[in-house]
């Protein structure tokens, strides 16, 4: 690997007047060859020099079709930059472009999801291989959320299942129970259940698997065999903050507010919510709304005070007194996004993220079946 031409160190010191100069003029040298993707969790300097915005979803799409780029600095985490590349350098685009690969950067290697991180390969594949001790596994689709480890994607890929988002969990439940009778749902409980249940799979055919306990994590055999939907017990911790006791607050202080929630956060908010949907699904619906309307809106700080300058004839709260912010997400930075795009720019770029190519087939079958059910 080259060494970077550009020391990270040197950016440090940097003010944002020249960095924002400085990048601008990197997206200005490479044209449509460079692509920067932002997330609407990003924090707003970053956003407003990102190319392309959107949710995990939306920017999967982009990277799927996009045909000029040859380099994606993905704004995001490390789960996104990961499906990027799958998507981005999937076989038939490598042979459109004679063998050339898209590099896809991660300006900040540490900026991972904590959610993601509470589901491993190893974990899963036991989880896997005790419930076929109890129930037929060949009846059993596994459907990873997207925020999880491209192994997971490529375990799902391979026994037939695929990855769902936020914006497309009901269709990817509604596809699996055509195929199959019971689904493995990982790693958020809370998207899996909330789901689920506006089904009408009942509570008690939902159990959580705990990986940390034994047997079975934490079952007994007879409520496995007593299953629609296997929940994994992860959660976002930043989606996770958003109580009961806050949608009550509101509604008290302001008769007549309405509460929007992403279905990430848990049952007994989204319960007392007037609706739940993905960030796009929430970009929409205020968007939409007559002038007055007044919001209390749970999911990430920066989104939230997006909205709010967006929608100036709106009244627009986070649905928490809490800073409900992705700290992950955050350390993609103004002095990241400049080394990343310098040391590109100047042919030594830094923080590739590839997946290996085994895993990337597996993972890509997941990827293929999630981009087709809508
Ligand atoms: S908000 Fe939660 S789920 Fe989304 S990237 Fe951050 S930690 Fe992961």
């Amino acid at each position: 690997m080259t060494s970077p031409t550009f020391d990270f160190a040197d950016y440090q010191t940097l003010d944002s007047a020249e960095l924002t100069r400085r990048i601008q003029r990197v997206r200005a040298e490479m044209g449509p060859r460079l692509l920067i993707l932002g997330h609407h969790y990003q924090q707003d300097e970053v956003i407003e020099l990102s190319d392309l915005r959107g949710d995990s979803y939306g920017l999967s799409e982009l990277a799927a079709s996009n045909e000029q780029c040859r380099a994606i600095v993905f704004c995001g985490v490390h789960f996104m930059a990961e499906t990027a590349d799958i998507l981005a350098n999937r076989p038939e685009r490598l042979r459109q472009r004679g063998g050339e690969r898209v590099a896809v950067i991660l300006p900040d290697l540490t900026a991972g999801c904590s959610l993601a991180d509470m589901a491993d390969l190893g974990q899963v594949e036991r989880c896997w291989d005790e419930l076929d001790e109890v129930i037929d596994t060949g009846d059993l689709m596994p459907i990873t959320y997207v925020n999880s480890a491209a192994a997971l994607k490529a375990f799902c890929g391979r026994r037939g299942g695929l990855v769902c988002t936020s914006s497309n969990a009901r269709a990817a439940l509604d596809w699996a129970f055509k195929r199959r009778r019971r689904v493995l749902f990982f790693p958020d409980q809370h998207l899996g259940r909330n789901t689920a249940l506006a089904m009408g799979v009942p509570l008690d055919e939902m159990p959580l698997w705990d990986p940390q306990q034994e047997p079975l994590g934490g079952n007994t055999p007879e409520t496995i065999r007593r299953s629609r939907v296997i929940l994994w017990n992860g959660f976002c911790g930043v989606h996770q903050m958003f109580q009961p006791q806050h949608v009550a607050y509101f509604r008290e202080k302001y008769p007549g507010i309405k509460i929007m929630v992403h279905p990430e956060c848990m049952r007994e908010v989204v319960e007392a919510a007037d609706a739940a949907g993905s960030t796009s699904k929430i970009i929409e619906t205020v968007e939409k709304s007559a002038p007055g309307t007044r919001w209390a809106i749970g999911t990430e700080l920066h989104m939230v005070n997006r909205l709010r300058r967006a929608h100036p004839e709106q009244e627009i709260h986070l649905l928490s007194a809490a800073v409900c912010m992705c700290t992950t997400m955050f350390r993609i930075d103004l002095p990241h996004l400049c080394w990343a795009v310098e040391n590109l720019a100047a042919g030594t770029p830094v923080n590739i993220i590839e997946v290996e190519p085994e895993t990337a087939a597996g993972a890509l079958e997941a990827l293929k079946r999630m981009l087709e059910v809508k």
